[in-house]
């Protein structure tokens, strides 16, 4: 009856006709312009087609419907207010049509129905769902609402209350509570999906159902009462105070449900219109649904490299330290076996019980049993002999971090693998071209950059040396991601991709302590920001000693810009016993106080400290302190960029996110450039010019913003 490139309907049985998706081209099917213009026609011709009695909604792919098209939402997020409206109404009167046909409808969900896939589920009558397939409306992830009437249909339906906790995380939802909270009228075995559905669409054509009934409860208001006020009223408190004001969308959601609950149904949906277009155009949407582009970019770059993989079946990790025991855990957890090497028995011993006591954790949550663990534990074998090296296909370096003990391991191991094995260093601040002196296949070596804890940090940067081949590259992007990170490929420098942006970052913070500006003040200014933990608070979980050590690496690497012209107060707390977390004393002290609780309060002896070098005491307001901050830190970004040490700005900010945590919000330094715009930018480095090298803008900036070209 209907035959397009994204949706077709059919008859099935005498007055029956089933609407299937199955975008051609794509292994999902995504409401995009075509599928939803298709729709459109399909049931425009249904309404006029006479003696229809029942349609099925279903999908010919293993899920129903994902969700919108992200990548065509940008383009749309540039309309204007007016014209994103019509937009959005279109679909409305597909979807409204859709609902009001004059006969029951049911939808088959296998897989999932997220999003507007779930949004468009909701415009049936009824909901069967596959046991094993989710749904939800994750939308406020991407910085946005449900704008096809989500809201307003799964709060009539589940509640208001129920529908916030779907809305405001975003989470999809597992069929037994969607069913539950009567989102979906039945779940049932995946295999017997159509089966039943059709079950249900015969019931409810004999009359055994009503449609009209569930139809009707859909886009039936609250009564506006006092009571119903007050209980809206403690809702919105409840969940406004869980709000982060940096992701505007979630007090969007929050404040048009509980407006919306009370209205009519179309007074209802203009509401959430209203709120989607004002999200549409927010710099959050912006930097969010860039950041799902960026995935998918990073995931098809990955995959790529993996495709040239021979793949690794068998790895191996020097030293079993914080990050050894980590990459081991991670390594067997993910299903690639690992030999544990270590020089100590106790280091070997504490390895083994670190993995232990992580997957107690897991059996703890009940994400694994007693036999999964013993799987994975049987998956690392601790030794302190090379003699079972001969089948391995890929070794991390991550002894200590001394280039004399490092280049000796290196070449030892080399001796004890195949010729084929790539080795790789887990090194932070060592050249990887000065490693690959110590081997005799520099080709077959690389950086393999995790971050710690290397079981939480999704990061590897993967680093190319100038000898390193494609193949080692390739082999080292393959195992990362077979362990679940997400490797970004970058070339070797001083600090590599992340520390290399980040320590201009710390010199900045420098610079304003000396300046006179409190610690703690800074903290609360970037923390407000949106960063997890302020520099102050962030140089103390590093390790004083760390970052003083990485600092050097820095300076030397880049005198012009990294050096100091002044005292280093992490150097003074250094020499003062001061390492931060790990001994309790840093910028901040660290302890267990009477009741047992945790504390963490400002250390007077680094406000000592830092009395004793301040030259002045600067008055200066939040604003200037982001500037003076942000700037280095977005300046080296694009250093980064120029140098080709990363190829893409994709790359350069998904590494500041995943591997420092830079806010979400902001998409990262580059997109926060184009966020405030390169002129704007560029005004604000020229004011800020007199604090030295870090603040000058680069002949590309320069060049680039000339030329009107942003970043993305
Ligand atoms: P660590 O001191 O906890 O562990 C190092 C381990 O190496 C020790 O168990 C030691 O016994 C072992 N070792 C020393 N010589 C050895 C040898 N010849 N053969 C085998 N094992 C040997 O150190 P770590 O923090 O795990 O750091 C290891 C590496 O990872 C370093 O290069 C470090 O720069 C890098 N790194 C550390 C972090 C971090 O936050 N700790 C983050 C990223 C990278």
């Amino acid at each position: 009856m209907y035959n397009g490139q994204a949706v077709s309907l059919k008859s099935i049985d005498t007055g029956v006709f089933e609407l299937e998706f199955d975008l051609q081209g794509e292994s999902v099917n995504k409401l995009n312009n075509l599928t939803l213009k298709e729709l459109g026609e399909a049931v425009s011709l249904l309404a006029e087609t006479k003696n229809v009695k029942g349609l099925l909604v279903s999908s010919a792919k293993p899920a129903f419907i994902v969700g919108a098209d992200i990548t065509e939402f940008q383009s749309n997020f540039a309309l204007t207010a007016e014209e994103l409206k019509a937009w959005i109404n279109e679909t409305h009167k597909t979807f409204s049509a859709m609902e009001n046909l004059p006969f029951s409808t049911v939808a088959a969900i296998n897989g999932m129905a997220l999003g507007g896939g779930f949004e468009l589920a909701l415009c049936t009558d009824f909901r069967v769902l596959a046991a094993d397939a989710r749904v939800g409306l994750p939308e406020v992830n991407l910085g946005i609402c449900p704008g096809w009437g989500g809201t307003v249909r799964l709060s009539r339906l589940i509640g208001t209350e129920a529908a916030l906790q779907w809305t405001l995380t975003g989470k999809p939802q597992k069929s037994q509570v969607a069913l539950d909270q009567g989102a979906v009228d039945c779940i049932v075995a995946s295999d017997v999906l159509r089966q039943e559905a059709l079950s249900v669409l015969h019931a409810a054509m004999a009359g055994e159902k009503s449609y009209a009934k569930n139809r009707a409860r859909k886009q039936q208001p609250l009564v506006d009462s006092l009571a119903v006020r007050t209980e809206l009223a403690d809702l919105s408190e409840k969940y406004g105070k869980k709000l982060d004001p940096n992701y505007p969308a979630a007090g969007v959601i929050l404040a048009s449900v509980i407006q919306h609950s009370t209205l009519d149904f179309a007074e209802a949906l203009n509401v959430e219109v209203d709120g989607f277009t004002s999200l549409a155009q927010s710099d959050a949407a912006q930097s969010l649904v860039g950041l799902f582009m960026n995935d998918q970019l990073l995931k098809k770059k990955s995959k790529r490299w993996c495709k040239q993989a021979a793949p690794v079946k068998q790895s191996a990790v020097l030293g079993a330290g914080i990050m050894g025991g980590g990459v081991a855990y991670q390594s067997a957890s993910s299903g690639t076996p690992i030999l544990m090497k270590d020089i100590r028995e106790e280091a070997l011993d504490l390895g083994v019980k670190t993995a232990s006591k992580l997957l107690d954790r897991k059996i703890d949550k009940g994400r694994l049993d007693n036999a999964g663990k013993a799987v994975v534990m049987d998956a690392i074998t601790p030794t302190l002999e090379y003699n079972e090296f001969w089948a391995v296909d890929l070794v991390v370096e991550a002894v200590v971090e001394n280039p004399v003990v490092k280049a000796a391991v290196l070449a030892d191991v080399e001796r004890a693998v195949p010729d084929d094995a790539v080795l790789a260093s887990n090194t932070s601040t060592i050249s990887i071209d000065s490693l690959a002196e110590s081997v005799a296949r520099p080709e077959q070596f690389c950086g393999m950059h995790f971050f710690n804890p290397v079981h939480l940090m999704p990061l590897v940067e993967v680093i190319r040396g100038s000898k390193t081949s494609n193949q080692t590259i390739a082999r080292t992007v393959a195992y990362a991601t077979a362990m679940g990170k997400t490797p970004i490929v970058v070339n070797d420098c001083p600090g590599f991709l992340v520390n290399r942006i980040l320590f201009p970052y710390f010199n900045a913070f420098n610079r304003l302590l000396i300046d006179g500006v409190d610690f703690q003040r800074i903290d609360r200014v970037m923390e407000q920001f949106g960063w997890p933990m302020g520099p102050a608070y962030l140089a103390d979980v590093v390790g004083i000693d760390t970052l003083v050590h990485a600092d050097h690496v820095m300076q030397e690497g880049f005198p012009e810009r990294m050096g100091h012209d002044a005292d280093v107060i992490a150097e003074a707390l250094l020499a003062a016993d001061c390492l931060g977390q790990k001994n309790g004393k840093g910028f901040y002290e660290y302890g267990v106080d009477d009741s047992g609780r945790r504390y963490k309060e400002p250390a007077g002896l680094a406000r000592q400290l830092i009395a004793d070098r301040m030259t002045q005491s600067l008055d200066i307001s939040d604003q200037e302190i982001i500037d003076r901050m942000m700037i280095p830190m977005c300046l080296e970004a694009v250093r980064c960029l120029e140098d080709g040490i990363v190829e893409t700005a994709t790359e350069a900010d998904m590494g500041l996110i995943l591997g420092l945590g830079f806010p979400r919000f902001r998409g990262g330094a580059l997109r926060y450039i184009d966020t405030q715009g390169l002129d704007v930018f560029a005004a604000k480095v020229e004011a800020n010019k007199q604090h030295g090298a870090l603040y000058q803008l680069t002949d590309g900036f320069k060049a680039q913003q000339a030329e009107k070209r942003t970043f993305y």
